[in-house]
């Protein structure tokens, strides 16, 4: 098969070619003085005591390591997710209770963390999955309400909001990431955002590594955020995956984990040293991004509501609600349809990219075996959910490829099932139908 010359690549940061000026600056002699994390996320996060790491994943580590709770406290989380989180908190000697995840958001289900509170709980972990805010605000109560401690993960989710407020505010921590696959990167990364009393006794600064290959991230990692813009993909970042993926199948997946990580690797355990530490010239880095912040999110979800509007009621595919308790950033467009593998196939013979399965349901895979659980509809989001592009750079045409290709992909599908209904609204006694309806109407009726 031909190789096109455009292909749309899943994602990409967007970015314009003077961001990446910061980050090879700082590697020149004579730099300016450069602004700080508190700087560039005042007007977002104003109230939060915000540390750079080394990663988002560090973020946790730290944060974990800062509320040293007892081994083997239980620590909630929605079941479909990143396996690293899950991993993590194993890593770190507590034990993860898998939560069912709510369909219309990808996030965790409150009335389902109800329910699988015990006297072992200590920490709730939310994460605003896709950019989508959570029920952040009915979290936080009960949170408050049975003395847990809330921990955010924002890693999709910059620009996400829950009312006026920015997520990432409303817990006792929180974590963002600023890998080079994120909707705002700095070619590595990340911050822990704390609650000012806990800041307090938190360390500055978290462990991290100075190897060769810790230090070579940040570079790696700039390259292939390069080449996830459109105009280079099909000759850059989609041929080196291509070897990458050859390499990891001959024992080498160094390059593989970089351009291409996994989103289910049994072997991986968390290593502080394998990452360089934040760099002074990061928040620069980020500051013209969140500068367009307010833009990009408008133009993502621009995206996502026309091609989601031109689909409409086609029963071969069903979308997510994505601002049931908030306003989500667009940072990721999630799409339910029958089989993901055979959509993403046809998508990818039309060059567009989509990926079959961003995260899995974390209660099921093998590797959590020690904590499975039953959650129904995380496994539906697992079985069912696409990802589509819809980054800040996509313009009309492209907008309207994608939409040709979904269109022609959901015609060779078939329709999508209902996702399960929540085991509370099964197990909810059937109100007593009114008067006048009993004599109107037929008693199988479902409303
Ligand atoms: C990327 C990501 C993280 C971790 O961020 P890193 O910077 O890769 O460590 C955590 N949670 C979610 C949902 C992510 O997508």
């Amino acid at each position: 098969m031909p190789m096109r010359a455009r292909v749309l690549p899943k994602h990409t940061p967007s970015l314009h070619p003077g961001d990446y000026l910061p980050c090879v600056a700082a590697s020149l002699p004579g730099r300016r003085a450069q602004p700080g994390l508190r700087e560039v996320w005042r007007e977002l996060l104003a109230e939060r005591e915000l540390l750079g790491m080394p990663s988002g994943r560090h973020a946790l580590w730290h944060f974990l390591e800062t509320v040293d709770l007892p081994r083997g406290s239980e620590v909630l989380v929605s079941a479909y997710n990143f396996y690293v989180v899950v991993r993590l908190i194993e890593q770190c000697g507590l034990r993860p209770v898998f939560v069912d995840t709510d369909p219309r958001t990808l996030c965790m289900d409150p009335a389902d963390l109800r329910r699988k509170l015990t006297p072992s709980s200590a920490l709730v972990l939310v994460t605003h999955m896709f950019g989508i805010p959570a029920a952040i605000e009915a979290i936080a109560e009960v949170c408050a309400h049975e003395g847990l401690l809330l921990f955010e993960d924002c890693a999709h989710a910059v620009g996400t909001t829950v009312g006026e407020r920015h997520v990432g505010g409303f817990g006792d921590g929180a974590l963002f990431s600023f890998g080079p696959f994120k909707s705002v990167t700095a070619f590595g990364g990340g911050m822990l955002a704390l609650s000012p009393s806990l800041a307090r006794r938190a360390r500055r600064e978290p462990r991290s590594g100075r190897s060769v290959a810790a230090r070579a991230r940040v570079p790696v990692n700039l390259l292939i955020a390069a080449g996830t813009t459109p105009a280079l993909y099909a000759w850059t970042l989609r041929p080196l995956t291509r070897v990458a993926t050859a390499l990891a199948e001959r024992g080498s997946p160094l390059l593989r984990d970089l351009a291409a990580p996994a989103k289910d690797n049994a072997d991986y355990r968390f290593d502080p040293d394998a990452y360089p530490p934040f760099a002074a010239s990061m928040p620069a880095t980020l500051a013209p991004q969140l500068g367009r912040l307010h833009t990009a999110v408008a133009r993502r979800r621009a995206t996502i509501a026309h091609v989601s509007a031109a689909i409409g009621a086609d029963p071969r595919a069903r979308f997510l609600d994505g601002d049931a308790h908030g306003l989500a950033n667009g940072s990721y467009f999630g799409m339910y349809v029958d089989d993901p593998e055979a959509f993403t196939a046809s998508m990818i013979e039309r060059g567009v990219e989509v990926n079959p399965h961003e995260f899995y349901d974390c209660s099921r895979l093998p590797q959590f075996a020690e904590f499975a659980a039953e959650c129904p509809r995380a496994a539906y989001v697992s079985d069912h959910l696409v990802r589509l592009p819809s980054y800040a750079s996509l313009d009309g045409e492209s907008t309207a490829r994608i939409l040709d290709a979904a269109m022609s992909a959901l015609e060779r599908s078939a329709p999508v099932a209902p996702p399960p209904v929540a085991a509370q609204s099964r197990l909810a006694p059937v109100p007593p139908p009114s008067a006048a309806a009993r004599s109107s109407a037929p008693l199988t009726t479902a409303s």
